[in-house]
């Protein structure tokens, strides 16, 4: 299979055709190899227009929403990010073509070991993965520039809030645990503000800020 086409394809006609507007993002996602970041068993999947499988119950996220989220967080090469919710290492590897560094927290163990392994094999050095409850954020390297929530919360966690930089910009999906809508939060002196973008559907957000006790996690 010829993933480099697949992928300019997903780029024109999945992203661009639908509105993604930052060149940026556009390119970035059409450099990265999506397709090492999906069981191989998944891999010509990889550039269709849907979330696929990762194991332990998760999944990476349709291609568009990592591009609409990205074009939101409003990213400078300077920037220190945070991300919550590690899943495939996709939108990490995303986030660190663009920032200066990525704090990448995710709360399986066993997906966090994978992308890390994987990030590193493709040469990233700006990322760090931490294994834990993102939902409290992660306060040794706060404040970020950006953060972004790849999980549905009920809630925006007040943890998250309080680790932004003046001018930050939190995205985050807020709302039940079948549909969501993308807040995005910009942090203005003693304010917060709110816009509201798309609906979406994500796994959930389970944590001390998050979902409590969801299922059997
Ligand atoms: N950005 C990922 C999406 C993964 S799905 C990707 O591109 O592949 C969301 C991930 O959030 C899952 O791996 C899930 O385990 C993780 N997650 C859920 N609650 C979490 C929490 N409180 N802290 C950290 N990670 C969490």
């Amino acid at each position: 299979m010829d993933f480099s086409s697949a992928r300019k394809s997903m780029v024109e006609y999945q992203l661009r055709a639908r509105g993604i507007q930052s060149e940026v993002v556009l390119q970035v996602i059409e450099k990265i190899p999506r397709h090492l970041f999906v069981p191989e068993k998944l891999q010509e999947y990889a550039y269709e227009d849907h979330p696929l499988s990762i194991g332990c119950g998760q999944t990476i996220s349709q291609p568009y929403m990592v591009a609409i989220m990205t074009e939101l967080l409003e990213l400078k090469t300077s920037d220190r990010v945070l991300e919550v919710g590690t899943g495939s290492g996709y939108q990490t590897a995303v986030l660190a073509e663009i920032a200066q560094h990525v704090v990448s927290i995710e709360r399986i163990k066993e997906l966090a070991e994978k992308a890390e392994q994987r990030l590193m094999n493709l040469g990233y050095t700006n990322i760090k993965i931490v294994c834990g409850d993102g939902s409290l954020g992660y306060p040794p390297e706060a404040p970020y520039d950006a953060i972004i929530v790849t999980a549905g919360s009920p809630e925006v966690p007040e943890s998250l809030k309080k680790q932004l930089n003046e001018g930050g910009r939190l995205i985050i999906p807020v709302g039940g645990s079948n549909l969501q809508v993308l807040l995005k939060i910009i942090k203005k002196g003693n304010d917060y503000r709110i816009e509201k973008h798309t609906s979406c559907i994500f796994v959930p957000l389970i944590g001390s800020e998050g979902w409590k006790n969801y299922g059997d996690n």
